[in-house]
């Protein structure tokens, strides 16, 4: 998960806060960024999360603090790996561990017929897998 600037230095991949509108924060955001000239860009594989998450925020949206770790399953792998309490954990293991609990509320869901649930769990085990995620790419 690296990525040069068009200044030619590396550019570091952060969780941040994005506006949207001057009205909707947005927490937890990936964006790669360059210290050297802060240019700064949100990590391409999250755009389809973010996109959408905008789509239906619409152009007059209400004050509000979304937290994208929510929406969006790399953020919270990301999120997860950079707690204190994880620094020791291999991320293979904090992604496995989310594979293993989306697994679980996919039978749930699916046990409960709940079409719009199992929807949604597929469509966050298919971000993982989608990434195909290494240890590298979260630290
Ligand atoms: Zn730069």
């Amino acid at each position: 998960m690296h990525k040069v600037c068009q200044c030619g230095t590396n550019m570091n991949i952060r969780l941040r806060t994005v506006i949207y509108q001057n009205k909707v924060e947005i927490e937890n955001v990936p964006v790669f960024s360059c210290d050297d000239c802060n240019r700064s860009e949100v990590f391409a594989e999250v755009k389809p999360e973010l996109t959408g998450l905008i789509k239906q925020l619409g152009a007059k949206p209400d004050k509000s603090l979304l937290h994208f770790e929510e929406i969006s399953e790399i953020a919270g792998l990301m999120l997860k790996a950079s707690e204190k309490s994880r620094e020791a954990d291999p991320v293979e293991k904090i992604i496995e561990e989310r594979v293993n609990e989306l697994l679980d509320l996919l039978l749930l869901a699916q046990s409960l017929q709940d079409e719009a649930w199992m929807a949604d769990v597929r469509g966050r085990l298919s971000q993982i897998a989608k990434h195909s995620l290494s240890a590298h790419d979260l630290s």
